[in-house]
């Protein structure tokens, strides 16, 4: 064995979370996958669960089924603030699009306090958060205050407090950015917000299942997120969305439906917004999709956010160090802990790079316009993968002379 080899053989039996890669689905052939911030693996317990719900519940129990249903969106939601947010229950449901839960929240804010017309968010921010952004602010006769971010650094706080002033309503900003992974502090952006009077909207896309969130810990506002990331729900999965508590009933989002009705099942023809979480629904949730959420929350719960980051720091911080004789260029926060669980690489010819890697078995996401986005999703990958994986990126760069 080599001295690579080996080492990541030791650190792989020190591991205490290594026997939960079992409950994933196995990767096609000797492949390596670092591509969970796009897509997470498939847990195994996920096609028993859908298939329970398919045959027993829709079809044996038809129509009558439903019942069992009309919760799923706060059932699910509790799952999600209890393992992955710190959040309590009755602050978070699923339904919708991280997009269409952005937009409510954004657009609740704006319309609780006409006179704030501003959103501050950063240049870097995912696109749909700044289309969905813009468009609030433009619906409203407001305006879109883009911060310009280090690409590879994150968005330096001095520029956030200069632009946060009393026509501000709202600060909404990615925990974990989606190209660097650089990380927030939840409670320093808050305290600058607060100290305007605005208040804080996160995605959490790219943290929720990856760091430990804390948001009642961290008396945050709002969020939304991803939940087929690092929470591993599969494909369409519905979004999560959080409000703390005592802005439920300050908060009315504009998007009216029966499921965000006070007597959902009452049929009334006026609509009246429930005095709950569930006001910030609208219709009917993707229920195959929904209970596939349980799945991967079970392992993340078994595994503990606080183990599952302190392997995922690990094993970012080791690829890190096994990439650097490489000479790609480090594109994320140097310090594995001001980064979320995947770290970002520059160089001119990755759109090239990223199919050529996946024919040698290493599967990574590619950023535009020159970035390599490695995410070794710490519940099903081992020192050994990423050694393997680093091994493979240094050979196809020596080859194919890029
Ligand atoms: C993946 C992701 C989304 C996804 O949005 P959808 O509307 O659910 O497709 C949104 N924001 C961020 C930051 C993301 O990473």
């Amino acid at each position: 064995m080599t001295v690579i080899g080996n080492d990541a053989a030791l650190r792989d039996a020190a591991d205490p979370l290594a026997h939960l890669r079992d409950r994933f689905h196995p990767t096609p052939g000797d492949a390596v996958y670092l591509n969970g911030g796009s897509l997470g693996r498939l847990p195994t317990a996920t096609a028993g669960i859908v298939d329970h719900v398919v045959r027993a519940e829709w079809g044996d129990g038809l129509a009558g089924a439903r019942t069992t249903w009309f919760d799923m969106c706060e059932r699910m939601g509790d799952r999600v603030a209890e393992v992955a947010l710190g959040a309590h229950p009755g602050e978070v449901v699923v339904g919708d699009c991280t997009s269409v839960n952005l937009y409510k929240l954004a657009a609740a804010v704006l319309d609780a306090d006409p006179g704030r017309r501003a959103i501050v968010t950063d240049d870097d921010n995912f696109p749909t958060d700044q289309y969905v952004l813009a468009g609030v602010a433009a619906e409203r006769g407001g305006t879109l205050r883009r911060l310009h971010t280090d690409p590879d650094r994150g968005l330096d706080l001095d520029l956030l407090r200069e632009a946060v002033d009393d026509d501000v309503a709202l600060v909404s900003l990615s925990l974990v950015s989606c190209r660097s992974g650089a990380l927030f502090d939840i409670a320093e952006v808050q305290e600058i917000a607060h100290a305007a009077g605005a208040l804080v909207l996160w995605d959490l896309s790219h943290a929720a299942g990856a760091v430990p969130v804390d948001l009642a810990a961290n008396g945050a506002d709002l969020a939304v997120g991803s939940t087929y990331k690092h929470l591993f729900a599969g494909p369409g999965a519905p979004a999560f969305l959080y409000v703390r508590r005592d802005l439920h009933t300050v908060l009315a989002q504009p998007i009216h439906g029966w499921y965000g009705h006070r007597e959902q099942l009452a049929m009334r023809g006026d609509y009246e917004a429930d005095p709950t979480i569930r006001r910030f629904l609208t219709g009917s949730p993707p229920i195959l999709s929904a209970v596939a959420i349980e799945a991967g929350l079970a392992v993340i719960a078994e595994a503990g956010l606080e183990a599952l980051r302190a392997k995922s720091v690990a094993l970012t911080g080791y690829l890190q160090e096994l990439l650097e004789p490489t000479g790609l260029r480090l594109a994320s926060p140097v310090d594995p802990a001001r980064r979320g669980a995947h770290v970002t690489y520059g160089h001119p010819r990755s759109a090239q790079l990223v199919p050529l890697l996946a024919e040698n078995g290493v599967f990574v996401d590619y950023s535009v316009p020159d970035r390599l986005r490695l995410t070794p999703a710490p519940l099903s990958t081992r020192f050994a993968d990423v050694a393997t994986a680093a091994e493979r990126i240094r050979g196809v760069l020596e080859r194919s002379g890029l």
